[in-house]
């Protein structure tokens, strides 16, 4: 049985963080990274965007080369699932028989796409996007496909509509609410990109609610509405979120449920294992402590900081400022703080000028910003939320006063 000092489970953005933050940190011990995928480490936003779009290669999208890993003594156990933790035994197994030996636990294993549990959920045609299988899939389909119908108006849903309607394809979004984005955003903000679509050509459905996937010979061949109406199509997207891929924790006793319970150090109920990452449950202070999961590359990379610090001696606590960023068309949107709970919102700005940013509020205090092209109100507008001012609205709107002076 081999056995590592520390084992990471998940070669994604929050393992491959948490094994280079070790090192930085002059962590000496063996370390190895077990993931399912059968590539090393690598990004996954250009997965809905440049990658996609084919401008990046997969070489450009590593997190790092090959040798980065060989060289810092990062053993990378690709193309293994692990199935099962024994904590007392401080074990994990795998799906190949192995059991791996551990000192302690990173368990990064972010999540897999929720599929619909419609008929023709699984048919030939329907795909998502998570993994570069997934998108290498798709784009091997894509010369045969002219109409794609994309079944959840999400981050992802929207960035590959944005995507192949460049590329030609008749886009089709599906929402089942009465607006896009809208988990993550305001209002003003979800009106703004429904626009942006329709005006380069998508066809933005609200409120529309999904019957079953049509097939022929085993493939979809279009999508069926509640209301009857049928949109033939020769793909399917499906973006409706993530399910945390956490059971080989929860089984093995660990609290949880929508992902993996942790501690403000990132310590699962479990001992010597911790959760970073997508699946991890954890009381946010930009949530005024509320309990979530959060679903980006920042809170990864900053999880798996806090962790590596704890773990060489420098007990640290997560708490980082959430940061988010969507590419769709020529729109750059970059998000700071968590809007969830606002009871408020201030326009800065005209969306007509395709350059505004859309702040919220929660009894006067700013909790987030939403900026779309514009990279100032986003770098001053952190500090708002950060040091959590309560500033005059009036002057939040006016594009004359610069955020940094609020
Ligand atoms: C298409 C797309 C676009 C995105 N765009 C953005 C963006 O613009 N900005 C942003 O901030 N975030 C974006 N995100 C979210 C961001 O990529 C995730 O938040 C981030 O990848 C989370 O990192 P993670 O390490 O927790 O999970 P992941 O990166 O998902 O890595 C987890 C890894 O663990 C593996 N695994 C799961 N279970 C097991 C097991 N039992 N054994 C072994 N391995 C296992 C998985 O296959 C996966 O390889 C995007 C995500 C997607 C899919």
């Amino acid at each position: 049985m081999s056995r590592y000092d520390i084992l990471i489970v998940g070669a994604g953005h929050a393992g491959a963080q948490a094994a280079i933050a070790l090192r930085q940190n002059k962590f000496e011990g063996s370390i190895a990274i077990v993931g399912d995928e059968p590539e090393i480490p690598y990004e996954r936003p250009p997965l809905s965007k440049d990658y996609l779009s084919g401008d990046k290669p997969f070489e450009r999208i590593l997190i790092r080369p090959a040798t980065f890993w060989s060289e810092r003594e990062v053993a990378m156990l690709t193309g293994k699932r692990v199935l099962s933790v024994d904590p007392a035994a401080h074990t994990v197994t795998t799906g190949d028989g192995a059991t791996i030996g551990y000192g302690k636990l990173i368990w990064a294993a972010g999540g897999s796409p929720r599929s619909l549990i419609c008929s023709g959920h699984d048919l030939a045609g329907v795909h998502a996007i998570r993994t570069r299988a997934d998108v290498d899939r798709l784009m091997g389909e894509l010369a045969a496909t002219s109409r794609v119908v994309v079944i959840g108006g999400g981050y992802i849903g929207l960035e590959a509509a944005a995507v192949l309607t460049k590329l030609g394809k008749h886009v089709t979004v599906l929402e089942a609410f009465d607006r896009v984005l809208a988990r993550v955003a305001g209002e003003p903000l979800s009106r703004f990109y429904e626009a942006e679509h329709r005006a380069h050509g998508v066809d933005v459905r609200l409120g529309a609610k999904v019957e079953c996937i049509e097939e022929k010979d085993g493939r979809a061949i279009g999508v069926r509405l509640a209301d009857g109406e049928v949109l033939p199509c020769e793909m399917v997207i499906v973006g409706i979120g993530i399910i945390p891929s956490v059971q080989p924790l929860l089984s093995a006793g660990a609290e949880g449920g929508n992902g993996v319970r942790v501690d403000a150090q990132c310590r699962t109920s479990l001992p010597d294992i911790f959760a970073i990452g997508d699946c991890a449950l954890h009381a946010n202070g930009f949530a005024d402590g509320a309990e979530i999961r959060l679903e980006s590359v920042q809170n990864a990379n900053d999880m798996a900081n806090a962790v590596a610090r704890t773990l060489t001696g420098t007990p640290a606590e997560y708490h980082a400022v959430p940061w988010f960023w969507s590419n769709q068309y020529d729109l750059k949107l970059q998000t700071v703080g968590l809007s969830i709970a606002h009871d408020a919102a201030v326009l800065r700005g005209d969306p007509a000028s395709r350059s505004f940013s859309l702040i919220y509020l929660k009894q006067g205090r700013v909790i987030a910003l939403d900026c779309v092209n514009l990279v100032r109100d986003y770098v001053q507008g952190r500090a708002l939320v950060v040091e959590g001012k309560s500033p005059d609205p009036a002057r939040l709107a006016d594009t004359e006063v610069p955020l940094k002076e609020l």
